[in-house]
């Protein structure tokens, strides 16, 4: 909380928040600007956007995607961004999932980006939940490989230049930790905020939120009225090991104003010194087209085993039909 008295930097107005790393009391309006302004100066840091480029964003109805796709429309004339897509995965998980359609719908309509719906049922034949069942595999893994999946293969169809992902400052800081502690170099490798791709195959990844922290955001989405999911995903776990990475990091923080600045920084640097993340160990899938390691893709394998037959091509030529009647 802010003293009613404290006045914001930028203007006569009260504050509303005081920004301890930046040494800064602001108003709603300049917090607003101030973290548009930050976001800004990541994507010219690491060089993450060029004139024209058409950007999709992943929105799955939380704060933290719907803040990005606000902050990107807002920022999008200023950076002479193409045209802005966003797209949404509805993974079959009742209410959580209708209140996330929901304030996607809202966001895309305020933004006036252009929206995309995927009902994973329609295009694989079943929702998380059975595809947890009938595979056996951890629900978030699951689950972030089919967004993954889909997301590439919609921004490929699109032709979009880059995709965007809502991934801020603490989740990414949380976990290189973890895959420092339990050695995943290759993973630690991919924590930069920029992923090249490969034309045809894999589409460039952005973390234009790379320096952002999550406090900010949730601040930002509730400033600026963002409507977005507040309930849990139902198969949200606690992870003991991330908590206390968190806890003391955020213990840094407290003491040392900035620390996670610092800290994603060197982290960044380390990340790109570990030569695993090639480019040139992707395969396309000889199935469907996407990413492989091996020749053939997590969901051409995944569907072997659900479907008795690699089913990528399918979902290909289904995401094909919905993107051309989404944008007829
Ligand atoms: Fe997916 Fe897990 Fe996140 Fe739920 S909690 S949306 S299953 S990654
Ligand atoms: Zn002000
Ligand atoms: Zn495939």
């Amino acid at each position: 909380m802010i003293d009613r008295e404290v006045k914001c930097y930028r203007c006569s107005e009260r504050a509303v928040v005081r920004v301890r790393y930046a040494k800064l009391n602001l108003c709603k309006r300049h917090f607003l600007e101030y973290i548009e302004s930050r976001v800004l100066n990541t994507m010219k840091r690491y060089k993450l956007v060029t004139r024209d480029d058409k950007v999709l964003i992943g929105v799955s109805g939380g704060k933290d995607s719907l803040s990005l796709l606000y902050i990107l429309s807002s920022l999008g004339e200023a950076i002479g961004l193409g045209d802005l897509y966003a797209v949404h995965i509805n993974l079959g998980l009742g209410l959580f999932s209708t209140e996330s359609i929901q304030a996607v719908e809202r966001a895309c309509k305020e933004t006036m980006a252009r929206c995309i719906f995927i009902n994973l049922k329609d295009i694989i034949g079943l929702s998380l939940p059975e595809l947890v069942r009938v595979t056996r595999r951890p629900p978030c893994s699951l689950c972030g490989l089919i967004k993954r999946y889909l997301i590439n293969a919609i921004g490929l169809e699109l032709g979009v230049s880059k995709a965007a992902l809502g991934h801020h400052m603490d989740d990414i800081l949380v976990f290189a930790f973890k895959d420092l502690i339990v050695g995943d170099l290759e993973n630690l490798a991919k924590m930069t905020p920029y992923t090249p791709g490969v034309t045809g195959v894999v589409v460039p990844r952005i973390k234009v939120l790379y320096e952002i922290y999550e406090d900010d955001l949730a601040l930002y989405a509730k400033l600026r009225g963002i409507m977005h999911v507040e309930k849990p995903c139902p198969f949200k776990h606690h992870d003991l090991l991330k908590t206390k990475v968190r806890q003391a990091i955020d213990e840094i923080e407290n003491t040392i104003p900035g620390f996670k600045i610092t800290l994603i920084r060197r982290m960044n640097k380390l990340a790109n010194l570990l030569t695993s993340k090639k480019v040139e160990e992707i395969v396309p899938c000889k199935y469907c087209g996407l990413p492989s390691r091996t020749g053939v893709c997590s969901i051409c394998k995944i569907t072997l085993k659900t479907h008795g037959e690699p089913r990528g091509p399918i979902i290909r030529e289904k995401i094909r039909d919905i993107a051309k009647k989404t944008f007829v």
